[in-house]
């Protein structure tokens, strides 16, 4: 049974309150640390990224901008335009840059896709990433796939053709793995997949955190980019926030038909990278960024294995299978998410999202990032010491309750 003093219950009050303002999103540190100075924020395994992959950004970023004074460049001036940030990619890719745009994070390319290459009939699998349904602008003709506990969120791949082929959408979206549950699709599946449902006249398959999913030890990278030249409906999406650890400099592209990028660029789109992104993709598309970045993705593969294994022996939580970098957590017993996201920031200061507002997720979820071992670690005591009976809790930290 989890129970608040007065003094909590005040807090959560103003907690609802910024939680409502920030719609189908959570309020971000930044925004709770500034309303809420009671809660002091020690993990915050809400937002989904690699925080070893931030520190290899910043290190070049100090390196290369910071102690150079070449930062003042990248603000006093321009970017470069859409086109010749995406040749930079185009030549890391290996795919023509006219078959790419680039994005001030995945999301503008979301919205961009959504409104002007679909009419409303959009299969989308729940639960996911709410701007695929949000920003539809004939909600009442999307379709909405539900996937289920039983299957652990997988997608099931036949039955889905066989809805594709029945429903006839002119856009589906596919998330690999998926937000917010981890399940994946390999790469062979996805091929399959994509050979069946080819006529579908956008398939968004949308890879923001594929750079955590892997298939055997050597942890290679399997993304479908590749195949945009034999499937020319194919819409590749990928958000750079989360797996490069950089969601505030708003960084992302989409690898889709020629025609479909040429008519964005007609429309806008001409400096929608800032001077800092610009430099990250710089830095995307050079070999010694790159070798640094896999160290980092590695270690952190395999810190989070170790995390959610952890997890899952913790009595009461049911921890869902997940190739991404955080894992959806049914809550066994009765324990309301909402509750529980409340006790973990308020009295430890961890953060974690509360799953109650899902579209597709019955029953009681919360989902869990993985951060740095350390940071994993306080979240695995601050778990045990509301679950495990057994657990003698020892306060390493000042509890965050100022
Ligand atoms: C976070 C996220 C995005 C958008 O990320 P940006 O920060 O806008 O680049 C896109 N797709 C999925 C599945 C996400 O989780």
């Amino acid at each position: 049974m989890i129970t608040f003093s007065k003094k909590e219950q005040k807090i959560i009050k103003q907690l609802d309150e910024l939680k409502q303002k920030s719609g189908s999103h959570s309020p971000s540190i930044i925004t709770i640390a500034d309303k809420i100075p009671e809660i002091n924020v020690l993990v915050d395994a809400c937002f989904l990224s690699n925080p070893y992959a931030t520190d290899v950004f910043l290190e070049y970023f100090k390196r290369e901008l910071i102690d150079t004074n070449k930062l003042r460049d990248f603000l006093e001036f321009y970017p470069s335009q859409n086109e010749i940030i995406a040749e930079l990619l185009g030549s890391h890719l290996k795919i023509d840059h006219r078959n790419i745009l680039v994005g001030n994070g995945a999301t503008e390319l979301i919205q961009a896709i959504l409104h002007n290459f679909t009419s409303g009939k959009v299969l989308v699998n729940i639960p996911t990433f709410s701007p695929y349904y949000e920003f539809v602008k004939n909600k009442e003709k999307i379709i909405y796939n539900t996937l289920t506990e039983e299957n652990n969120f997988k997608l099931d791949i036949s039955s889905y053709i066989k809805l594709v082929k029945k429903e006839k959408p002119d856009t589906v979206v596919i998330i690999n793995p998926n937000n917010p549950d981890g399940s994946y699709i390999t790469y062979n599946e996805m091929k399959h997949l994509i050979e069946e449902i080819k006529d579908v006249e956008n398939i968004i398959i949308d890879e923001s955190f594929i750079h955590f999913a892997y298939e055997d030890t050597t942890f290679e990278l399997k993304t479908v980019t590749g195949l945009i030249g034999q499937y020319p409906h194919l819409i590749v999406l990928k958000s750079m926030s989360k797996d490069f650890g950089i969601a505030g400099i708003r960084a992302g592209y989409v690898v889709m038909d020629k025609r479909k990028v040429e008519k964005l660029l007609q429309n806008g789109y001409l400096w929608n990278s800032n001077g800092l992104a610009e430099y990250f993709f710089r830095l995307y598309a050079r070999k010694d960024f790159l070798k640094e970045y896999e160290k980092a993705r590695v270690k952190y593969i395999q810190e989070t294995h170790t995390f959610f294994s952890a997890l899952s022996h913790i009595p009461g939580l049911k921890v869902i299978p997940s190739m991404a970098n955080f894992a959806l957590v049914k809550l066994k017993d009765d324990t309301k998410a909402s509750i529980l996201a409340q006790k973990l920031l308020i009295s430890q200061g961890i953060h974690v999202r509360n799953c109650d507002d899902k579209i597709g997720l019955v029953g009681e979820y919360i989902r869990i990032a993985s951060r740095t071992r350390q940071e994993n670690k306080l979240i695995i005591k601050a778990l045990r010491n509301i679950f495990d009976k057994n657990y003698e809790y020892k306060r390493e930290k000042e509890i965050s309750i100022v």
